[in-house]
């Protein structure tokens, strides 16, 4: 009997892939080869979906026309979460399941969060600016702020929030208060305290944000949001770029109405680098990064591995996201 085919277009960790090669056959043509394959050549592998049995994607597109054409296929995997590159639906009418893993890198983003925090009230990045231009003695004026004591705003606590509100209380001391309307109270055990939005945003002197982009988290911080917070406020926003109106905390921003703002996502991916943002003192950028550790690559590989076994094995991946 001739193996199961799993298609991996796109890099996946060693461990993951190492996992699958042990049961089936992998055609992952980068392999060997640019171990970080981002933009994958995706016609040039596009014939391979058509003989497989499973597939692993990131960015790598699925059609209702790859559905059609992909007699064998059983499960498509994302690894990742974020589906804009699956025709769930058309998945879906083939009675195949979608799986995705939503944990992978949880932990890596609520990091990132704490390290803009850092960032920002240490101001790391303009004090090591200022040394590397030669201006070690101005060190006085890189006087920062403590998380410790802090109130932490958090607006959305599920898997990230939640372990954010967690760091932020038991490692670094900060009084945490939250909003997410569906979460209750109830059922709700971690440290935050849980509040409205506005009292969330009017005195929390820090607020994170861990939201997916909805038609009601769509620019839920905007010019009228940022004229009720206080002017020492800072704003970290790790979860969608579009939960943010840029051009009016840009502004905010600029006139001081705020003190400061750490972005790992953007309205528009990539920011133009000279976007207003990028040259404002009191921000901290990264280029959507939250999630990129290797220790975060490896636990998505093994999930997208497992959920691939799972599949072919005839059991429900663990986390997926349609009925088919
Ligand atoms: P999650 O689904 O576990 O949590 C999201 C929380 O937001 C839920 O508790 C939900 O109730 C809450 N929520 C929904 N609408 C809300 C609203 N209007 N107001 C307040 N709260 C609301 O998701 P997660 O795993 O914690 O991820 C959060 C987001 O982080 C993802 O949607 C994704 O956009 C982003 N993310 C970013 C990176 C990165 O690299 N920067 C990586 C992974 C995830």
């Amino acid at each position: 009997m001739s193996l199961p085919v799993v298609f991996i277009p796109e890099y996946i960790d060693k461990a993951g892939k190492d996992l699958l090669t042990a049961r089936y056959r992998c055609i992952a043509p980068w392999f060997g080869g640019a171990a970080r394959l981002d933009a994958p050549r995706e016609d040039a592998m596009r014939s391979h979906l058509y003989e497989a049995d499973a597939v692993i994607v990131r960015v790598f597109t699925i059609s209702a026309d790859d559905m059609r054409r992909a007699e064998n296929l059983k499960v498509v995997v994302k690894h990742g979460v974020g589906f804009d590159n699956i025709d769930v639906a058309a998945v879906t009418a083939r009675g195949i399941p979608v799986a995705y893993t939503p944990t992978g890198n949880t932990n890596a983003v609520a990091e990132h969060a704490m390290a803009l925090m850092l960032s920002l009230m240490r101001r790391i990045v303009p004090a090591g600016e200022a040394l590397r231009a030669g201006r070690f003695a101005d060190r006085n004026d890189f006087q920062g702020e403590e998380l410790e004591g802090k109130t932490l705003g958090i607006v959305g606590v599920g898997r990230i929030g939640s372990l954010v509100a967690r760091k932020a209380a038991f490692g670094f001391g900060m009084n945490v208060i939250a909003f997410d309307p569906y979460v209750s109270p109830e059922r709700y055990d971690g440290p935050a305290v849980l509040t409205d939005f506005e009292t969330v945003m009017k005195t929390a002197d820090i607020v994170t944000f861990h939201v997916p982009l909805t038609r009601k988290t769509r620019r839920m911080v905007d010019a009228r949001t940022l004229a009720f917070v206080r002017p020492s406020c800072r704003i970290v926003n790790t979860s969608r770029g579009g939960v943010i109106a840029q051009e009016a905390l840009t502004e905010a921003l600029h006139d001081g109405r705020i003190a400061g703002a750490a972005l790992d996502v953007f309205e528009e991916e990539p920011i133009p680098p000279d976007h207003p943002l990028c040259r404002l003192p009191n921000v901290v950028l990264t280029p959507h990064i939250g999630g990129l550790t290797q220790t975060a690559m490896r636990r998505t590989a093994l999930l997208a591995a497992q959920a691939v076994i799972d599949a072919l094995e005839g059991r429900t991946p663990e986390y997926i996201v349609n009925q088919p």
